[in-house]
């Protein structure tokens, strides 16, 4: 067995690692490749970055859809400087018997002298190594040739498409708002658009939420894929100093803009945004899970809430309907209008549920 390992800071992963790793699987003879995200990448020391959270969850996302990519948190992990030597050794020794190749594009290919112990790495390990796109491939030609010569290294040459794209690129088009649609995953652009509309303090909010839904989904069976994305998005267009207005709105523009500016077409989904702050008569499981994880998430804190995260986590038709009442009394002393979506809800409730008057 042959596993590539892709190292890098990965913010964000983008198209162009991809290929090459979806490539590599392919060229090199790879089982799987494990995308490993550096901690502190010992050339970028005190380089602003997003945080490892951040690029794990975008690294989750992108490699989802691929039964043979996975995310390796063993840097992110130990914390520090990520060396790869180390972090190789670990690797090898945890999938013993296995061979590992370390996957790299020609530009870091080209300083692999410079790394820590790299007599080392390059005797222990294999390469695989990726065209990228300014970076002349008859250098780490010539550079592979006295590498193989010096230590028998395996070092094989990638004949991926060449793509010239960088995270710097994807981090810059966001900031000016330019389109980064196809040049990287689709989730991840979710993610990355969220996150720049947000900042990063409310997001965390978001993130929070993504998570509780996601174990929610789990615990009641619904999939965790779309929790996942109407989680991301039930935020979209909230405003903190919107007003009242955006508290009442902006629900419903983000389940707009869900459609319209990133082309979901599942109404169910969409209505899980729609439907968020409000709740309806007849909401789905997903719109259950949304409303509920969107109050009880762990940032909130108010008297009742560790109770009514209980009743949430045990029964998803109690937990909704404690929360609508909670929500109803609170707006009413607050002198805001209830609105008709909530009245509706918590009559439909009413109706049906024996346990509301048992209790
Ligand atoms: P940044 O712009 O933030 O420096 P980056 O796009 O170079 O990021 P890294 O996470 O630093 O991405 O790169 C991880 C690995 O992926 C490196 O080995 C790098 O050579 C390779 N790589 C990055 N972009 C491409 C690309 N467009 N094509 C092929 N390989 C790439």
């Amino acid at each position: 067995m042959r596993i590539g390992v892709f190292g890098g800071t990965f913010d964000p992963v983008h198209i162009g690692h991809l290929l090459l790793a979806e490539t590599a699987l392919v060229q090199a003879g790879l089982s799987k490749v494990l995308f490993m995200p550096a901690y502190i990448q010992p050339f970028k020391q005190g380089v602003q970055m997003s945080s490892d959270d951040d690029r794990i969850r975008m690294l989750n996302f992108a490699t989802k859809d691929n039964p043979r990519f996975e995310v390796s948190t063993i840097e992110c992990d130990k914390g520090g400087i990520s060396y790869t030597i180390d972090s190789l050794r670990a690797l090898r020794e945890e999938n013993a018997g296995a061979e590992i190749c370390f996957l790299i594009g020609t530009d870091m290919f080209l300083n692999i002298e410079k790394w820590k112990d790299s007599d080392a790495l390059i005797s222990e390990f294999g390469f695989a190594v990726g065209v990228r796109p300014g970076y002349h491939t008859s250098e780490a030609e010539a550079l592979a040739e006295k590498l193989k010569k010096t230590y028998g290294a395996r070092i094989d040459f990638i004949d991926n498409p060449p793509i010239e794209l960088s995270s710097t690129e994807i981090r810059q088009r966001v900031k000016d708002g330019d389109t980064i649609r196809y040049r990287v995953q689709e989730t991840v652009r979710i993610y990355l658009l969220a996150r720049e509309k947000e900042g990063q303090k409310r997001f965390e909010h978001t993130k929070r939420v993504v998570d509780l839904a996601v174990s929610m989904a789990r615990r009641y069976g619904e999939d965790e894929y779309r929790t996942s994305v109407a989680a991301l998005l039930h935020d979209y267009c909230k405003n903190p100093d919107g007003g009242v207005e955006n508290d009442i709105g902006h629900a419903g523009m983000a389940a707009d803009i869900a459609k319209n500016e990133f082309g979901i077409a599942d109404e169910d989904l969409l209505n899980a945004i729609r439907y968020h702050t409000t709740g309806r008569a007849g909401m789905s499981r997903l719109e259950k899970i949304l409303f509920l994880a969107d109050t009880i998430e762990p940032g909130r804190t108010y008297d009742s809430i560790s109770e009514l995260r209980e009743t949430c986590l045990k029964d998803l038709d109690k937990g909704v309907y404690t929360v609508l009442v909670e929500l109803k009394a609170y707006l009413e002393k607050k002198g805001v209008a209830v609105s008709v979506d909530t009245e509706a809800a918590i009559s439909e409730c009413q109706g049906g549920k024996s346990w509301i008057t048992e209790n």
